[in-house]
């Protein structure tokens, strides 16, 4: 089915939730042969992308975090857009928003640190009120959940009166309180048909819809929000890729404009494109999504050749070891959502954790 409509702006310009907010003054660790021996099998995982002169940086955060979770009693959720010394070296669960989301569920941590944006954190806070929560940076936001306000989801409710809303998991704890279900690129078609409806308001990310719609027969209400890291790429440079190279692989994220995805032999959220890359292991692939994804794939398959382009996302690159050592010892920046807001986004959110897959 195609999407009916698309409503709003284009993403507004990505700021985070605490833009104006100063990070602080980062605590240096020198390097030390302690730090080099103690880390020494966590760089083994990761050497095939990260030469040793920059490990000699990485080490002695690693080895201090490592060491604090431990006594603070936290957990460390990164999202596969951290860097491999994140996502392989201090990170207890890694994952896509859904793996993250679920994990954020299950833990008996007393503290949570989410290693990616500040949309994670607040799901992680709202499936956890009675935790810490804490962003190493809250700066880091998201143009998708900046593209839409709980009061834009109220207004398309007294437009389209009875129509279920489904929100991606990129939006706001308060567009999360207004809408029936959460979905992330992982689940979003069988979210959808899970409501049995004809049709179906999906926010905000017009990309997504347009994929979902193309999955499903329920007509889509879709809102103009787009990821400003996928909606860069385009199908010509993907089709130039392929011309100079037939054998090439070409694997992308459904957040990509229509033209991107046209050119692509799979289609999949960022754990099933790993889980396809692990399967397959294709000699040259591009994955058309953000690059430090394909850096924490290559640490794992060395064999494999990861052909550019990709694009970095500037909020997930907020989140680093200085920051997250910072975040352990002072317990900052801890999220915080309104209680009621939590409440109502809780069913939403929790409805899409139980879906069955
Ligand atoms: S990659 Fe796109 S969707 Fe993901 S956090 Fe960055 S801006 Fe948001």
């Amino acid at each position: 089915m195609p999407i009916l409509q698309s409503f709003g702006p284009a993403s507004k310009p990505a700021i985070g939730p605490g833009e104006d907010i100063e990070a602080g003054v980062m605590r240096a660790l020198p390097w030390t042969q302690a730090a080099g021996r103690d880390t020494a099998p966590l760089y083994e995982r990761v050497k095939a992308v990260i030469p040793a002169l920059e490990w000699r940086f990485f080490a002695p955060y690693v080895q201090a975090i490592n060491a604090l979770k431990r006594d603070r009693n936290a957990v460390i959720l990164a999202h596969n857009y951290q860097t491999p010394e994140i996502y392989h070296c201090v990170a207890d669960v890694v994952g896509d928003s859904l793996q993250l989301a679920r994990e954020a569920a299950k833990t008996s941590a007393a503290v949570i640190v989410q290693c990616g944006v500040h949309f994670m954190a607040e799901t992680s806070k709202i499936l956890n009120p009675e935790k810490t929560v804490l962003i190493p940076d809250r700066r880091a936001g998201c143009s998708l959940a900046q593209s839409i306000t709980g009061e834009d989801v109220r207004l398309l409710r007294e437009r389209f009166p009875g129509v279920p809303v489904v929100s991606y998991v990129n939006t706001s704890a308060d567009v999360k309180a207004e809408s029936d279900m959460c979905c992330t690129s992982s689940n979003a078609v069988a979210v959808v048909e899970s409501l049995c409806a004809d049709t179906v308001i999906f926010l905000p990310d017009e990309y997504l819809a347009k994929y979902v719609a193309s999955k499903t027969r329920a007509k889509l209400i879709a809102w103009k929000g787009h990821c400003e890291v996928h909606e860069r790429f385009t199908g010509e440079e993907l089709r130039q890729l392929r011309e100079s190279d037939p054998s090439i692989e070409i694997i992308a994220h459904p957040e990509c404009p229509p033209d991107v995805l046209a050119q692509a032999d799979f289609t999949g959220s960022t754990a099933s494109m790993i889980n396809w890359v692990r399967d397959r292991k294709p000699k040259r692939v591009v994955m058309v999504t953000e690059c430090s994804m394909a850096d924490n794939v290559q640490a794992e398959l060395p064999e494999v050749e990861f052909v550019r382009p990709c694009n970095l996302c500037p909020h997930m690159k907020r989140i680093t070891l200085p920051k997250i050592l910072d975040s352990l010892i002072d317990l900052k920046e801890e999220v915080v959502v309104d209680p009621m807001i939590a409440a109502r986004a809780r069913r939403a959110v929790e409805r899409m954790v139980h879906l069955k897959s």
